[in-house]
């Protein structure tokens, strides 16, 4: 078992002068709660958490990454409580122990080849701290490697989960030591057959390799060196599981692989990498089609170095490696390495998977700071939920359970009547999270309500939502057709029959007037208000009985108006739509819509009272816009407080027809004892010409106030 003060040496060697004492205290406090604890292995479980101390000391890693390394297991596995953690060790540690409990949490054994990609976002979007991630990554590769102590079935879901999430998570922080020896571990236990047969075959050609890679380094050596250029030179054999890879992806055998052997050459500057690049392909032969210039074109997270293949002197291929001693870091520990090398100059990627990162190291002056306000954010636009058997949806940010209910099934959309997020009910509108488990609560015959369009954001929910919604309205529009009809007929000579025996007359007239044949298509266009009722049934009533008819004059009924075209009701066509006479708002107004109980859709001033009381149910609200309908003019009351003077009248209606406003009535009423009113009805074009209006009559001498004031209770 490694000694706690081997970790406490290597954290002081790569941070002179830091506080030991959170470390000391982190030691003490995981021996306490692990005591009597033992690993698979037979050790003392103390030792875990230690080796995952050691791995983050190793990598530079700051002192509280490597006190959580020692504490990581601590809330999950023993008695010790949050609030401990806190109060001995501050917030920044619980936090970065609670996100590692977090994530320890979802269960990756259902994960299917094509959701890994989702989960490894999931993890990365789901802590606000890299540290997370790095303390997890360390603790999977001291799992990882004494992994052979597990029963199989563990031993391969744990292999499994290694080889789908953690080592390609290594490998977009880029790195990739990290990821490779995760992925060799992953390969012997998943694969235990083609790991033997490769390593047998590998060793067979190892002493050869060996011999190459001994000679080459010689030759290589002296030619940068008589070119007075430094440089460090080492050579490997390439890693099984990469071998493995490339063979069966190219279909190709051992013999054939170019970089089966490879050197790294690591050189002081950029200049010394392109130096010893010619050195080489001038004194050795290259292989055509083998160079890569991955400083020029760096891959996507961040790797940077010259490749090419050479010849060495018994005619065996091997790839060579220069880069500089920054990028031979980075290549190697990828994220870890980062805010390292802040303290000499900014990592220079030109790449998009660390542009966040660049951003950061843009943004955060002190490299000490880096690391805890290091929020990765590296899917802003998605956010990830699960079901609760496992399987992970991804949708946009700012979605909600409904989106979520339509993403699972249509019909579990069409029937959603609330959810339950982490087994808690919540409102419709909740903006999931990530990592959210989401149960939709489901009921028969139930139908999308309008106000989901408020919260529902993915195209699939809308769609589903407004095509329910429109056929829900067609039926609303024949209740209300038929009722309609079914006054004027009332009034009418036809009233002995009922509609349904004059079903086939109206069908036929329907046709005639082109709204429709079916019965059902006349009674809607009535309740959309494309035809009259009254003129409907006028005309189906035989000329010779026309006449007998109440002849009093049919105003149109005040709740029912016709159909107006000025107002459209977002996302839906065709619905009744008038403007409500209590606030009669214009061309200009803000407004807003309320589905009537059958008759159709009336349209209110944002600010009109009624809005604030009658409209109670949020539900039957709807947004509506103004249509601009050139030429159209809207009647508007206006009532001016006046100080009684003579010819005030005729210099208001004088004011306002300059203006270009209609008077339709101007009644003036004075009073000894208060001011006198003067009620005006205009016809204007919309708000911003009422304003003018208003504001040449308020400059008439006499005018006191000028007020805009309902229609509705109006003198007749
Ligand atoms: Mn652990």
């Amino acid at each position: 078992m490694i000694r706690f003060e081997e970790i406490a040496e290597t954290v002081q060697l790569h941070h002179p002068g830091a506080d030991l004492d959170v470390l000391r205290r982190a030691y003490v406090f995981s021996a306490v709660a692990h005591k009597g604890q033992v690993r698979a292995s037979g050790e003392p479980y103390l030792s875990h958490p230690l080796e995952v101390a050691s791995i983050l000391a190793s990598w530079r890693l700051d002192p509280i990454c490597v006190a959580v390394g020692l504490l990581h297991d601590a809330l999950e596995d023993t008695l010790a409580t949050p609030k401990e953690i806190e109060e001995k060790f501050g917030p920044v540690v619980l936090h970065i122990v609670e996100g590692l409990t977090k994530i320890s949490q979802i269960s990756f054994s259902s994960v299917e080849e094509r959701q890994a990609e989702s989960f490894r976002k999931l993890l990365l979007a789901m802590v606000d701290d890299v540290r997370v991630i790095l303390v997890k990554l360390a603790d999977r590769l001291h799992n990882m490697r004494t992994l052979e102590h597990l029963g199989e079935e563990k031993r391969v879901r744990i292999s499994q989960e290694t080889m789908e999430i953690y080592a390609p998570l290594a490998g977009r922080l880029g790195m990739s030591r990290i990821k490779n020896e995760l992925e060799d571990l992953a390969f012997q236990h998943l694969e235990p057959e083609a790991y033997k047969d490769l390593t047998k075959r590998v060793a067979a050609r190892r002493k050869d390799a060996d011999a190459v890679i001994a000679r080459m380094t010689g030759v290589i050596k002296d030619l940068i060196a008589e070119a007075g250029i430094a440089a460090r030179i080492d050579g490997r054999v390439k890693r099984l599981y990469s071998i493995h890879q490339k063979l069966i992806r190219q279909k190709i055998d051992l013999d054939e692989l170019y970089d089966f052997i490879a050197l790294r050459v690591i050189v002081n500057s950029v200049a010394d990498c392109y130096a010893v690049l010619g050195l080489l392909h001038h004194a050795l032969k290259p292989v055509p089609g083998r160079i890569k210039d991955l400083i020029a074109i760096p891959r996507p997270n961040g790797y940077r170095s010259l490749h090419t293949t050479l010849v060495g002197d018994h005619g065996t291929p091997f790839e060579v490696q220069i880069r500089t001693e920054e990028m031979h870091r980075i290549a190697e520990e990828g994220i870890a390495a980062h805010w390292k090398y802040k303290e000499g100059q900014p990592a220079s990627q030109d790449d998009e998977t660390f542009a966040w990162l660049r951003q950061l190291l843009e943004d955060v002056q002190d490299p000490k700071e880096l690391m805890s306000s290091l929020k990765i954010d590296l899917y802003p636009e998605e956010v990830y939920c699960f079901t609760p058997k496992g399987a992970v949806r991804t949708l946009p940010r700012g979605a909600t359970p409904i989106d979520f209910a339509f993403a699972i099934h249509s019909e579990v959309g069409r029937r959603c009547v609330g959810a339950r997020v982490g087994g808690r009910i919540v409102p419709l509108r909740t903006k999931l999270k990530n990592g959210d488990i989401v149960e939709i609560l489901t009921a028969p015959g139930h139908h999308p309500s309008r106000d989901w369009l408020n919260y529902a954001v993915t195209s699939r929910a809308r769609s589903r939502i407004k095509h329910d919604l429109h056929l829900a309205e067609r039926q609303q529009a024949r209740d209300l057709g038929r009722r309609l009809i079914e006054r004027e007929w009332k009034k009418s000579p036809l009233r002995a029959k009922t509609l349904e025996e004059e079903t086939p007359r109206i069908e036929a007239l329907g046709k005639e007037l082109g709204v429709g044949s079916r019965f059902d298509e006349v009674l809607s266009s009535v309740g959309f208000g494309r035809l009259d009722a009254a003129s409907l049934v006028e005309k189906l009533t035989p000329p010779e009985l026309r006449g007998k008819t109440q002849t009093a004059p049919v105003k149109p009924n005040r709740s029912v108006t016709p159909n107006d075209a000025r107002i459209s009701v977002q996302g839906v066509d065709h619905l009744l739509v008038y403007r409500a006479r209590c606030c009669s708002p214009i061309l200009g107004d803000p407004i807003i819509g309320y589905i009537t109980r059958g008759q159709g859709v009336s349209v209110h001033a944002v600010n009109c009272p009624n809005v604030k009381n009658a409209m109670v149910d949020a539900q039957r609200r709807v947004p509506v816009s103004w249509e601009p309908t050139p030429g159209e003019t809207y009647p508007v009351r206006l009532s001016v407080e006046v100080h009684d003077r003579p010819g005030l009248l005729a210099a208001m209606t004088t004011a306002v027809s300059d203006k270009g406003g209609d008077i339709r009535r101007a009644e003036a009423r004075t009073y000894d004892d208060r001011p006198g009113m003067v009620d005006l009805v205009v016809r204007v074009r919309d708000l911003d010409h009422l304003k003018a209006l208003v504001r040449s009559v308020k400059d008439i001498s006499g005018v006191a106030r000028v007020e805009r004031t309902s229609l509705a209770d109006a003198p007749q």
